[in-house]
């Protein structure tokens, strides 16, 4: 049964920042790094940060790593005003896994459009008509179960009794937006991903419903996240139009590199926080971090109080990666 929760927007505060980490290993100098940058932006602007637990993958996510996470921002002096493991404030409960109820809801509305539609697809059946020059990995859906009228009306025919995914008709629409570190950027939705899913068949909620969901019944203001994620943006704010919700602003930060160039992974062992924490004091992970972001010239120690003045948006480097 899912928790029964207040599902009205916050009141828009001036800046709500919110951090929402996946509980799926131990954190890694890359996440903490958003997590500081977020941190900064909220104290900064006098507002609140909020503290999400996305564990919608039940096969990967785990309650102890959710509270390692906690503890881990806790020893950097990472307060949050709401949310967090014990779900802590007026907009929860802020475990995804909890929050059911609330995107059947959105679900629902979506469905009112007559934009959704039910794929039995398998991957197989997607992946046999991918263009044989997708070499980038992204899997591109053809619209194979889209109905031929679209939108349709959701009364017309009854969803297939096998279980199924519910995905999403997207127009072959340019999608513009403005990210605060990468500037001007537009994605076409029908040419990057195609129809998405918003519900898999085994009732799993996908995490572009969740993430919406969540920031606008939050009172989010403001994103901040890793650059990995600057292209599922588009698909979010083609959800908050369909919504009619207010998107909040986007800011996409560099990925941080291994000295081999490769993206920091839960598997990094040397720049997880448990290596970290081993050989490092918080002032020490602080300097290191805001160095990176190029808020202080040199690689010092330093404390968050110290750092709030210092933040700003201008100096993180516009870069796609930063290696530590
Ligand atoms: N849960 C996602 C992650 O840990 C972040 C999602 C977001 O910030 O929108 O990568």
């Amino acid at each position: 049964m899912d928790h029964q929760a207040n599902t009205q927007p916050a009141e828009n505060a001036t800046h709500v920042g919110r951090f929402a980490p996946s509980p799926t290993g131990r954190m890694h100098l890359g996440n903490i790094f958003t997590a500081v940058i977020s941190w900064l932006s909220a104290r900064k602007a006098g507002g609140k940060w909020i503290l999400r637990i996305e564990d919608l993958d039940p096969q990967r996510s785990k309650m102890e790593y959710a509270r390692l996470i906690e503890d881990d921002l806790l020893w950097l002096g990472l307060t949050w005003d709401e949310g967090g493991t014990d779900n802590k404030g007026p907009h929860g409960p802020y475990l995804q896994s909890m929050r059911g109820d609330i995107y059947a809801s959105a679900m629902e509305k979506l469905k009112a459009t007559g934009l959704t539609y039910p794929c039995l697809c398998t991957r197989a059946d997607i992946m046999a008509t991918q263009a044989p020059h997708q070499s980038d990995g992204r899997i591109i859906y053809q619209g194979t179960s889209r109905p031929s009228h679209m939108p349709s009306r959701p009364q017309d025919s009854l969803p297939p009794s096998r279980p199924h995914a519910t995905r999403l008709y997207v127009p072959d629409e340019d999608i513009p937006f403005s990210d605060t570190i990468y500037g001007g950027c537009t994605t076409n939705l029908a040419k990057h991903c195609g129809d998405f899913v918003l519900q898999r068949a085994d009732k799993a909620w996908a995490y572009q419903l969740a993430v919406v969901v969540d920031d606008a019944m939050m009172g989010i203001t403001e994103v901040v996240r890793g650059n990995d994620l600057l292209l599922s943006t588009a698909q979010q704010l083609y959800l908050y139009r369909l919504l009619g919700l207010k998107a909040p602003t986007y800011a996409h930060l560099p990925l941080i590199c291994n000295l081999q160039g490769q993206r920091l992974s839960k598997r990094d062992e040397s720049a997880s926080m448990h290596k970290i924490r081993k050989t490092h004091t918080p002032e020490q992970v602080l300097g290191h971090i805001a160095h990176l972001a190029g808020l202080i010239p040199d690689n010092t120690p330093c404390t968050l109080s110290g750092l709030i003045p210092l933040f700003s948006w201008d100096a993180i480097p516009q870069k796609t990666h930063i290696t530590i």
